[in-house]
């Protein structure tokens, strides 16, 4: 995959889905932008990709935090003079049956998953379209498209990631701006260890390949969509999951 002189912004990079997106843009040349709610998460993972020979910087925000975001992504665009690639991956699941789903569960998986691309995309697209260049991927979930029995909440956050990315596709397309989707089925990562652990049984049923996903593989499918190769490529949902959603 082509790079040339990119700076990425990838969200949720401490660990699981973000941290494998981080590693292998760092692995090819790209400046990283780690992002995470916990310091120590997204520090040891700037410090691992620094300690090989890459670059990149650790900046702790709340994802949840609306202002914070942008003024964090005001400050980043003029200290590193451009952000070529935005990655929306951070998230979280308050997972439980609707009847018994509270309103701060249901808000706080909006706010976290969806509501922080609305920030994140409008501060750092507009740059992107003015330097006409950019690559925004979004990491959205099956769940999102086949929907899942007590993740009301996620699933209508994720459908939310579907439906915006398509909009600010359409929005950002003359200027070269490219915006995709990523859903992945079930990957080991802390996310889902309780299932992971010891795969209950039925779980694997539902997938063509009869086992979870890797981070690396969600990493693969995010690497093409911020390359040069993917650059007629816009408003399209990619899904990664051994063939669950088809
Ligand atoms: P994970 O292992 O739980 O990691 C989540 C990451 O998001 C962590 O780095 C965490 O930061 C960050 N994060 C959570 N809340 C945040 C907040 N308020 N502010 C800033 N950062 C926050 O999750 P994962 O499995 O890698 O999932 C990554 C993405 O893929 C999520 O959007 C998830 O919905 C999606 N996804 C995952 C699966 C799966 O099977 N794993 C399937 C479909 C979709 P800290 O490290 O600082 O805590």
């Amino acid at each position: 995959m082509t790079f040339t002189d990119r700076t990425a912004l990838v969200t949720g990079a401490g660990r699981g889905i973000g941290k494998a997106i981080a590693e292998s843009l760092a692995a090819q040349g790209v400046k990283l932008i780690c992002v995470s709610k916990n310091p120590a998460s997204c520090g040891g993972v700037s410090d691992a990709i620094n300690a090989v020979g890459g670059y990149a910087v650790a900046r702790a925000v709340d994802v949840a935090d609306g202002p914070a975001i942008e003024s964090a992504a005001a400050e980043l665009i003029k200290e590193f003079g451009k952000i070529d690639i935005l990655v929306n991956n951070a998230g979280i699941t308050r997972d439980g049956l609707l009847a018994r789903m509270s309103e701060e569960d249901w808000n706080a998986v909006i706010q976290t998953n969806l509501t922080s691309c609305f920030h994140w995309t409008k501060v750092i697209g507009w740059p992107m379209c003015r330097n006409r260049w950019g690559r925004i991927v979004n990491i959205s979930s099956v769940s999102g498209i086949m929907g899942n029995a007590g993740q009301a909440n996620y699933s209508a956050a994720k459908a939310g990631m579907i439906g915006f990315s398509k909009t600010v596709a359409k929005e950002f397309a003359r200027r070269n701006v490219t915006v995709n989707v990523v859903a992945p089925g079930f990957i080991k990562t802390d996310m889902t260890a309780d299932l992971s652990d010891e795969i209950p049984k039925g779980v694997t049923d539902f997938i063509p390949m009869r086992r979870f996903g890797e981070a690396a593989d969600i990493a693969n499918a995010v690497q093409f969509l911020a390359s040069e190769e993917s650059a007629y490529i816009t408003g399209q949902v990619f899904t990664v999951d051994g063939g669950m959603a088809m």
